[in-house]
């Protein structure tokens, strides 16, 4: 059993899916983070277990508009979406040919995606086409993960967009920017799954374009609009987390031989270890709390409860931590701001900077 399995323990792996591998690319420097996916560990039935449960999830009502909304723009073998594909891409699609790959046994499908793009990328006539539903895989700390994407794959003249269908509404042009930030992460999951294929089959990865199509309904109404997104920024962050996560042996050597984080799950499949051991076992790991967190780690609330514990500045948000770079608490920052805690070797900069700061605060306030 390598290290990794043993942190997991006797808890089955859970399967990484497209969510879980783009919220990667949203707290690329937590350690706690990358050991617990590398691991294929259930966050949320550990968070369940720590009494921390993480409110995520689709609404019943959510779910349902969406698949409703998806049935739409890909009604009459996307007729609708080769209309916007016209217009966003400004490409002179004359017709395409449409694949449904779920058709194709689930276990095929991943092999017959493969033999379709291929193909694809080898045709070297004009001809557009849409691949729905395809079956993409990952590695991801030496398993593959399979996605299987509310996605389209299209292909025109041997350059591949991606299409991300999704069901929050653009308001007079304007998107939810949290709902934006994390369709981008998705679809760069499967940009990223698209170049590696292409690249295995001899072609040029590249060929799969960093503009990806993102289609939603415009202004309540369920009409879809479509917008082009550079995921190029995303795509960066994800493969940096994805190869720090292929050497996870470096953050693994640092911790106790002995340390796990097994649910210990009983005949019924619920955890057994007592809630307390398995705190302490986390804490163990560091963490880089963050108020997105919120927005995508099923551990967000015992690492926000931890960070509060703690007095830490990663309450105040990344752009807060960062600037006060060596400065781990609220306690430590506001003892170097009013003179009473001398500052550590290397903090004399920010300790004169946060001086300043509370200089001209009581000034104003004077
Ligand atoms: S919630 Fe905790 S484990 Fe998850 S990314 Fe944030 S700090 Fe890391």
């Amino acid at each position: 059993m390598n290290r990794l399995d043993a942190l997991r323990g006797t808890t089955p792996p859970k399967p990484h899916d497209a969510r879980a591998i783009a919220a990667l690319a949203a707290n690329p420097g937590c350690a706690r983070r990358a050991l617990l996916d590398g691991a294929g560990i259930d966050k949320d039935a550990t968070a369940r277990h720590l009494g921390f449960p993480a409110p995520f999830g689709q609404s019943p009502f959510a779910i349902t508009r969406g698949n409703a909304f998806e049935a739409l723009v890909k009604a009459d073998g996307c007729a609708e979406l080769l209309r916007m594909l016209r217009e966003v891409l400004e490409l002179p699609v004359a017709e395409v040919a449409y694949h449904d790959v779920e058709n194709v046994g689930a276990h095929l499908r991943h092999t017959h995606t493969r033999a379709l793009i291929d193909r694809a990328a080898r045709d070297e006539h004009d001809s557009g086409t849409i691949y729905d539903h395809p079956l993409l895989g990952l590695e991801i700390a030496g398993h593959t993960a399979y996605l299987e994407p509310d996605v389209v794959a299209f292909q025109l003249g041997g350059r591949f967009h991606i299409v991300e269908i999704k069901s929050f509404a653009v308001i007079d042009g304007q998107a939810d920017p949290a709902a934006v930030a994390a369709a981008a992460r998705q679809a760069a999951v499967y940009v990223l799954a698209l170049r590696r294929m292409l690249r295995e089959l001899g072609h040029d990865p590249l060929r799969v374009a960093h503009d990806v199509v993102l289609v939603c309904p415009e202004n309540f109404a369920n009409r879809p609009v479509a917008t082009l997104v550079d995921v190029r920024r995303q795509l960066a962050v994800l493969e940096r987390q994805l190869s720090r996560m292929t050497g996870l042996d470096r953050l693994v050597e640092g911790l106790p031989e002995e340390l796990t984080f097994d649910l210990l799950p009983g005949e019924d499949g619920l955890p057994t270890r007592p809630a307390a051991e398995l705190a302490d076992a986390l804490r163990r790991t560091t963490a880089r709390y963050a108020p997105d967190c919120l927005s995508t780690c099923d551990l967000c609330f015992f690492c926000r409860d931890e960070a509060r514990q703690e007095g830490a500045c990663d309450l105040l948000g990344r752009q807060v931590r960062d600037e006060l770079g060596g400065v781990a608490s609220a306690e430590e920052a506001l003892g170097l701001a009013d003179g009473s805690r001398a500052p550590a070797e290397g903090q004399e900069e920010i300790a004169r900077l946060l001086r300043t700061a509370e200089r001209l605060r009581r000034e104003c306030l004077a």
